[in-house]
């Protein structure tokens, strides 16, 4: 084991944590030492979770090494069942607590409970946080389906919904405390498989109790949200009930296709009718990748596994990014990103080492990183655009809002979320946009807009000059919000034989300099009009916020 400063994944008893936080009516007994508590805060503190996790921990001192550590584990194991009284009971123990070998499973499975009681192997020196999540979420459901028979008609879900006279239902699993946005994304997969006819039976480990995983059987078929928590647990039930799983995670607008495609044929659906209610963007999109600020844009993706995976099909398929490197620190499933990386052309990086990642991305030089909060840090400190895509994440990544990352919207969610750092402060596709619209421009470019303004108020003869210099646009390099030339617009020029020639104060000007330069020249002449309406000569602060308010009514 190696202590850093930054790991993407804690041990494997932080993911014990994680299951029994998601869980309802579960409790974990840690034999752990007394600072272990400080997991509590990855709950409460980053994803805004009101309650403590339901985590006694044992709590030992250096004072306590000298004594019965095995009396500490029984006392604490009491108190919590009495006090909590939970439907089932995980016990496991931290790195420092495996040296003790005081045993802590095999203390509370003698001591007579009357509620399941499941010993957690998690060792530390070898394995991490999702492991540890996957093996306690695997563990609960098998001790607590152990000998329940397998359902009449299981195999075949169409028929056998068939056969009961209703829809087809499936189980959701995978959905964790600090996962990434898994409370919006079950929200979505369940829309989603409700407009293709589906019923969702319950959802694990997110929000179950133990009476919840005794009924996973009665479903037609699993859908294994995120492999890195239910794979295992979706194999074994396959194997044990039966019971088909979904392999397609739906995330992006064409996995989100495959995954309805794959729900339908294993329910024995049409999947016409929810694909036509599909609220994509997919061809705002398509017009958006011809934009400058996506086209082409060199991309570096890391994270957990299925995240990364889903990220460089959402990136190249349908953002037209180039991928130029990936990687993950989920060693579990090293051997799907390998494939992926070598059908990319690029060289997969397995490690939990961020430095390992950061000299990656400085060698690669990505125009954005998709990454976790590892990611984010390195890309600021390079001085290149990021977003998040996966976990490990901070409280940001806990949004109030409805942001998830699955289905048709969570495609949407992710086009913004990505997009945005890339725009810089939109000029780089503004000016591409109105680069020909004389309505926007002014300057040397406003010139006709100038003109055919002023023929508009009785100048016919105005058109002419500056015409020449129209033909010359401004580039997306020419000029940036806040730079005056050449793109700022001029002001009017008033001359003894131009009756309606306004004085623009100082001030005025000063002020019209601090609007967006490509909405600049409009505001001026919308001012202008407000005056000559009103017989004003000279332009001062108030003509122009008179105006504005005028114009914004
Ligand atoms: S037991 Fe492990 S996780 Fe807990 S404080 Fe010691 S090294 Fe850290």
């Amino acid at each position: 084991m190696e202590l850093t400063v930054w790991t993407y994944e804690g041990p494997p008893h932080i993911g014990a944590m994680r299951i029994a936080a998601s869980m309802e009516a579960v409790h974990l007994v840690l034999h752990a030492p007394l600072g272990d508590s400080y997991a509590d805060l990855l709950f409460t503190m980053i994803a805004r979770s009101a309650g403590r996790p339901p985590v006694s921990y044992t709590g030992f001192q250096a004072r306590d090494l000298g004594g019965d550590t095995a009396q500490l584990v029984k006392t604490r194991l009491a108190e919590t069942v009495e006090r909590f009284k939970p439907q089932a009971l995980l016990v496991g123990e931290a790195c420092t607590a495996e040296l003790l070998q005081d045993q802590p499973g095999a203390l509370a499975e003698g001591m007579g409970f009357d509620i399941p009681v499941i010993s957690l192997e998690l060792p530390a020196f070898t394995r991490k946080e999702a492991w540890g999540a996957s093996e306690t979420f695997h563990q609960l459901v098998r001790s607590l389906l152990n000998g329940r028979p397998v359902p009449q008609g299981a195999g075949d879900p169409s028929a056998r919904a068939k056969a009961e006279g209703r829809r087809p239902r499936a189980n959701l699993l995978g959905p964790t405390a600090l996962g990434f946005r898994c409370r919006d994304d079950v929200i979505e997969v369940t829309k989603l498989l409700d407009t293709l006819g589906v019923d969702v039976h319950l959802v694990a480990p997110a929000g179950a109790t133990p009476a919840d995983l005794a009924r996973i059987p009665e479903a037609d078929f699993n859908i294994c949200l995120y492999p890195e928590i239910a794979h295992s647990t979706c194999v074994w039930l396959e194997r044990m009930f039966k019971q088909p799983r979904v392999r397609t995670v739906p995330i992006g607008v064409g996995a989100t296709r495959d995954f309805v495609f794959e729900v339908a044929r294993l329910a024995g659906l049409d999947p016409a009718p929810a694909l036509a209610q599909a609220r994509t963007r997919l061809p705002w999109f398509s017009r958006s990748v011809d934009s400058t600020y996506l086209t082409g844009k060199r991309v570096f993706i890391f994270g957990d596994a299925t995240h990364v995976m889903a990220a460089a099909r959402m990136a190249r398929e349908e953002l037209g990014f180039d991928v130029v490197g990936l990687g993950t620190y989920s060693r579990e499933f090293a051997r799907e990103l390998r494939a992926l990386a070598e059908d990319i052309g690029v060289e997969a990086l397995i490690t939990d080492d961020y430095l390992a990642v950061e000299a990656r991305v400085a060698e690669l030089h990505p125009e954005l990183v998709l990454g976790t909060q590892m990611e984010r840090h390195i890309a600021k400190r390079l001085g290149i655009p990021c977003a998040v895509i996966s976990s490990p994440v901070h409280v940001q990544d806990f949004p109030a809002r409805y942001a998830p990352q699955m289905g048709f919207e969570g495609a949407n969610v992710i086009f913004d979320t990505w997009v945005h750092p890339l725009m810089m402060g939109l000029e780089e596709h503004l000016i591409t946009m109105f680069r020909e619209d004389v309505e926007f421009n002014d300057g040397e470019v406003a010139a006709p807009a100038r003109a055919v303004q002023s023929a508009e108020v009785g100048e016919p003869d105005a058109a002419a000059p500056g015409a020449a210099a129209a033909a010359k646009a401004p580039g997306p390099n020419d000029s940036a919000p806040g730079d005056p030339a050449p793109s700022d617009p001029a002001p009017s020029d008033p001359t003894p034989s131009d009756p309606t020639a306004l004085r623009w104060e100082p001030d005025a000007e000063k002020e019209l300099r601090k609007i967006p330069f490509f909405v600049r020249g409009k505001a001026r002449r919308n001012t202008e009009n407000f005056a000559r309406e009103r017989g004003l000569t000279e332009i001062s602060i108030d003509t122009l916020y008179e105006a504005k308010a005028h114009f914004g009514r």
